[in-house]
């Protein structure tokens, strides 16, 4: 009817509408478990383009979502409920770097994969960033982006100097710290709430020449022994050596009865040996550490293969997952680790990974972003077949549960680009923005007061009618003697 012949007038990219063969593979989810059903998928050209398909939609009080990699947690980049406009920014991904200034002009719907190649090709440069290949940069580079150079160099969104962005009303405007410095606050963060940025100008650093990367394997066979190994860890990780150390990083992964520990430190094997961090680490563990030198694709590639979570990137699966940022000033307790690991029995399907750094050393109230002050972020996740069982999201609910109970104080976050949308509606504002959300909901009012761009837990989403969780339950927390298919990294 009228609305579905309006979205597609006037746009010169596809438009792919609901009940056709395209859209429907155009709208199948990464992650399987949230798949909801938009009205339209459109894939402009350009920003006008997206500027029309903005007011159209807008227009009709059709909520928008801008689409880059696919790879949001729960889907929010096919809106999150169903009825949304989708805008699959997949035509807008050149990467372009500046040979004199270095800066690096990228386009909204550009994959990282695509964005590391590019930036090496042209100049031998970089920018901190996720190790998943897929996830797109518009997604990324609006949340967060923490990755293998983030200690050293911040967060994706730390290297973002200016974005083109259309607006609710389709107006294409730039934001930097110089013009609309609120949009731009806002869009590093929160992205999704504000607009479509069609295009990035990032700042960018020269490729390291040569990376180590090292790892060793520590086995339990107790909730206990699993317990004085991630306490040791933890120890480890906020120590003045390691946190002195930013060209360091280091990764955890917990499966069954082993203990992985892995990470590259920037610089050569040498150097590694060399390092405080590398001394510290064997006297700690009492281990030999296996190293080797990658040159920096080789490096990237490792990275991708280090992480089950990487890996999956470019298969579609359905999955839960559930994240819990540690702040450096609010350490797990003895007690929480023991809980927790108690609760997860010798299924420990659990990653972590070392933050801080660069990361830390801006304010929090300098970008959406909030968690500036993040140790580490645990992150565990289930994979099940379809229908999903709603023992595997208690599962997972119950272990943040047991972790936040023993810790009540412990004033955890969850990091934005990890959405989880069965976090309470009186929660997900403060643990995804913390205190910079009554800020955002003033730019909101601002720059989108109708909420076009919106999604099951964008900014403002809270103030409206509560909704119930668009996918799963919360079922009842831990059951006893439970057993499922879950993956940790
Ligand atoms: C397998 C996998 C590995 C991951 N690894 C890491 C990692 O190593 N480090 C890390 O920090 N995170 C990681 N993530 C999380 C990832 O950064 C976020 O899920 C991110 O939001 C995905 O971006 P996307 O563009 O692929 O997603 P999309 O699903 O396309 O978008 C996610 C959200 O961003 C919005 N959005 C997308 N593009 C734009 C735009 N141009 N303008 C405005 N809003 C936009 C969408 O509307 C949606 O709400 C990983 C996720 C997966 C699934």
């Amino acid at each position: 009817m009228g609305q579905r012949n309006s979205i597609a007038a006037g746009i010169r990219g596809d438009v792919r509408l609901k009940g056709g063969i395209k859209y429907r593979f155009d709208t199948i989810p990464w992650n399987l478990r949230c798949a909801p059903k938009p009205l339209a998928v459109v894939h402009p050209v350009d920003p006008e383009d997206v500027s029309v398909a903005v007011k159209l939609a807008a227009k009709y009080g059709i909520p928008i979502q801008a689409r880059s990699g696919g790879h949001s947690f729960a889907s929010y980049s096919l809106g999150g409920k169903d009825g949304a406009l989708i805008i699959d920014l997949n035509k807008m991904n050149n990467v372009v770097v500046d040979q004199t200034t270095w800066k690096a002009t990228i386009g909204g719907g550009a994959r990282l994969g695509r964005v590391t190649k590019e930036l090496y090709n042209q100049g031998k440069r970089t920018i901190a960033h996720g190790t998943c290949p897929q996830v797109g940069i518009g997604g990324h580079a609006t949340v967060g982006g923490q990755g293998p150079l983030s200690r050293m160099y911040g967060l994706t969104l730390d290297h973002v100097l200016e974005v083109e962005v259309v607006l609710a009303d389709g107006t294409i405007t730039k934001a930097s710290a110089e013009e609309n410095p609120d949009l731009f606050f806002a869009i590093r963060g929160a992205g999704a709430s504000f607009g479509v940025v069609t295009s990035f100008v990032f700042e960018t650093h020269p490729a390291p020449t040569v990376t180590t990367h090292y790892s060793f394997k520590l086995h339990f066979s107790t909730p206990q022994e699993l317990a004085a190994v991630f306490l040791k860890w933890q120890e480890f990780l906020s120590s003045p050596t390691v946190l002195n150390d930013r060209a360091f990083n280091s990764v955890i992964n917990i499966t069954n009865t082993v203990i992985l520990i892995q990470g590259s430190r920037i610089g050569s094997k040498a150097e590694l040996e060399a390092s405080q961090v590398s001394i510290k680490m064997k006297q700690l563990f009492n281990v030999n550490i296996q190293a080797r030198e990658l040159d920096w694709l080789g490096s990237v590639i490792n990275w991708v293969t280090e992480t089950i979570q990487s890996m999956a990137g470019s298969l579609t699966i359905p999955l839960y997952m559930k994240s819990l940022s540690v702040r450096q000033d609010k350490l797990l307790t003895p007690e929480a680790i023991t809980k927790w690991f108690e609760y997860m029995e010798t299924h420990s399907p659990t990653g972590c990974d070392l933050e801080a750094g660069r990361i830390s050393d801006i304010p929090t109230d300098a970008t959406a972003y909030s968690i500036r002050d993040a140790l580490y972020t645990v992150c565990a996740y289930a994979i099940a077949p379809l229908p999903f069982p709603d023992e595997a999201l208690a599962f997972l609910n119950g272990m943040i549960d047991t972790v936040s109970t023993a810790m009540p104080d412990g004033n955890f976050g969850v990091y934005p680009g990890y959405v989880d949308p069965l976090i309470p509606q009186t929660q997900w504002p403060t643990q995804y923005w913390g205190t910079n959300y009554p800020r955002l909901l003033e730019i909101k009012k601002k720059y989108d007061p109708d909420n076009v761009f919106s999604n099951p837990q964008s900014v403002g989403a809270d103030q409206m009618k509560p909704t119930p969780p668009a996918f799963g339950v919360v079922a009842d927390a831990s059951k006893e003697g439970l057993s499922m298919p879950v993956l940790g990294v």
